[in-house]
């Protein structure tokens, strides 16, 4: 049997894209991924994303996600895409032993965020550790926060947290941050942001929730304690494209898909949400991009004469 459309991943961009695919009556089929439900089943409450003006639970939203496009007859499989093959049509998708042939592909694997990789920062993720300033920042109103990082993404969720917080302290393990001059600028004058320099986080401190660091002077090894209400991480993201590489053309690891769609450069490949955007990073727009690519896909098939 060749498929129509094979997604593979299953955030707000997959879900989505399985959602107008299955209404255009395409009968998708979503490889998940043994983990499925991607990046916001690691989140606590999601305030932002539009129709729940009470906020909902990330591990709650994604199944909602999930059931809607099993409503209209997406086909879910729960395990991991282990090869893909595009030099020949139709396209192969390998789970395993398992080859899905297909017309399209829609990419949805999404990105990870980098982690410290402390047992402790693990524990007490979504208790006062978090990776997404925007997602989480609004909780700790008149905290004082730690933010980790020295990159832009360090220095403008540290900006952004200043709404919030009573003071930002961003913890960076050089001398000199990486991020670009201006954002260093807006930083450095803030009156709310101060910076721990040549520093990193030894242990996040807290039973039920954060309560202080332990921080370690690179230079000098001294440990001090660092009281704080919150720690987030902000070193990085890690597009999941390994499946990929050699494969798609991509740009820092990320998937490049032509200006304003979701097109690959192999026509019948299309990629949408974090794999192909590490600027915006929201739900509501990996949702976007995967209706985007949906879309895509349709009116590629069209044009074959589906
Ligand atoms: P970057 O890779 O640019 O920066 C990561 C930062 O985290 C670096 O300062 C790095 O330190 C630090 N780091 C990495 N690993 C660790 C670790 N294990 N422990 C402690 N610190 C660590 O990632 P960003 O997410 O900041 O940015 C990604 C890309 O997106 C960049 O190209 C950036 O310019 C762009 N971007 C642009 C924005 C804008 O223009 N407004 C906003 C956000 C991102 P070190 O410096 O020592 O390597």
């Amino acid at each position: 049997m060749i498929h129509k459309v094979i997604i593979i991943g299953s955030g707000p961009a997959g879900y989505t894209a399985a959602i107008y695919a299955a209404r255009a009556n395409l009968k998708p089929v979503v490889i998940e991924g043994y983990q499925s439900g991607g990046q916001l089943m690691i989140t606590t409450d999601v305030e932002n994303y539009p129709g729940f003006p009470k906020g909902i639970m990330g591990p709650e939203l994604m199944p909602l996600f999930r059931e809607q496009a099993a409503r209209f007859g997406t086909e879910l499989i729960t395990k991991d895409v282990t090869e893909v093959d595009f030099d020949s049509k139709p396209f192969k998708v390998k789970v395993g032993t398992e080859v899905f042939e297909t017309k399209t592909v829609i990419i949805a694997t999404g990105a990870s965020a980098m982690l410290l990789g402390l047992p402790s920062e693990k524990r007490l993720m979504g208790k006062g550790v978090s990776a997404c300033a925007t997602c989480d920042g609004a909780f700790f109103r008149n905290e004082k926060l730690a933010i980790v990082g020295g990159g832009d993404t360090a220095v403008e969720e540290a900006l952004f947290l200043t709404r919030f917080a009573s003071e930002v302290h961003l913890i960076h393990r050089r001398d000199k941050l990486r991020a670009s001059k201006i954002m260093q600028e807006k930083a450095l004058k803030h009156p709310k942001i101060k910076i721990i320099w040549d520093t990193v986080v030894d242990e996040i401190v807290g039973k039920e929730s954060v309560e202080g660091l332990k921080l370690k002077n690179v230079k000098t090894g001294a440990i001090t304690d660092f009281a704080c209400g919150g720690i987030f991480v902000a070193i990085g993201h890690k597009p999941n494209t390994q499946l990929f590489e050699g494969k798609l053309k991509m740009h820092n690891g990320y998937l490049v898909t032509e200006n304003k769609s979701t097109k690959t450069e192999i026509p019948g490949v299309f990629a949408a949400g974090d794999v192909q955007d590490h600027y915006y990073r929201q739900a509501v727009t990996a949702a976007g991009s995967g209706c985007m690519a949906a879309i895509d896909a349709e009116r590629y098939l069209e044009n074959l004469g589906e």
